[in-house]
């Protein structure tokens, strides 16, 4: 029997290549990836600390440490909990790419989406505690060789500690850098000032996001 086309999804394919559960968020929210709002991770304060449970299909419960600040972002999506054969667990998202791409999802990575890194960016975690997503936790560490390769052009990006902005001082002018992903697509453009840079970043997020919150 061929499995449904969702990347992680086990059940059979049941119409065009989705399991029935998927091909119904499909039909009803033209996402099949489409979440619940009361069904997303749970979070909550222990120890000072905020934690993001997630329950595996051997219904493990895994506590993931995130920051406050984070919440919002967080809860755009569902995450789950992936646990190589070799290495550490991490948690991951699926994203729906549209019925016409070449794949059907593209898995999110919690490190990668909190930090905004670039693709040839390594992200790592401080303390080694591979589910320990608390911002201070995590350092953004750029592919040298292939900063050198672009003749510094974008070796000097500087996170603006703003979602979704970073900073490239050899712009002469709008060294203020936005970009989302939409749909698959990216949007980027160039502003003067952080400020412009923010309010055009989370006016991005407010209208292409927040049919998932
Ligand atoms: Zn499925």
């Amino acid at each position: 029997m061929v499995k449904c086309v969702i990347e992680h999804c086990e059940r059979d394919a049941k119409t065009r290549g989705y399991c029935g559960r998927h091909y119904q968020s499909l039909n009803k929210h033209g996402d099949p990836l489409y979440v619940e709002k009361s069904k997303l991770n749970k979070i909550y304060k222990e120890n000072d600390v905020y934690i993001m449970e997630i329950t595996n299909r051997k219904k493990e419960v895994f506590k993931v440490k995130i920051s406050e600040e984070c919440i919002p972002q967080i809860q755009e999506r569902k995450w789950y909990i992936i646990i190589p054969k070799k290495g550490f667990p991490y948690v991951a998202s699926s994203k729906y790419m549209g019925l016409d791409s070449k794949y059907n999802t593209k898995t999110v990575y919690l490190h990668r989406y909190l930090t905004n890194a670039k693709d040839d960016d390594y992200v790592d975690h401080k303390n080694h505690d591979s589910l320990d997503y608390r911002m201070d936790n995590l350092i953004i560490k750029t592919n040298q060789e292939n900063s050198l390769n672009r003749k510094g052009a974008n070796s000097n990006n500087k996170s603006t500690g703003v979602r979704n902005v970073s900073h490239i001082p050899v712009y002469k002018n709008r060294r203020y850098v936005v970009q989302i992903r939409v749909g698959g697509n990216k949007f980027m453009d160039r502003f003067e000032t952080l400020e412009e840079a923010s309010k055009v970043a989370e006016e991005m997020r407010e209208k292409y996001y927040s049919k998932y919150l």
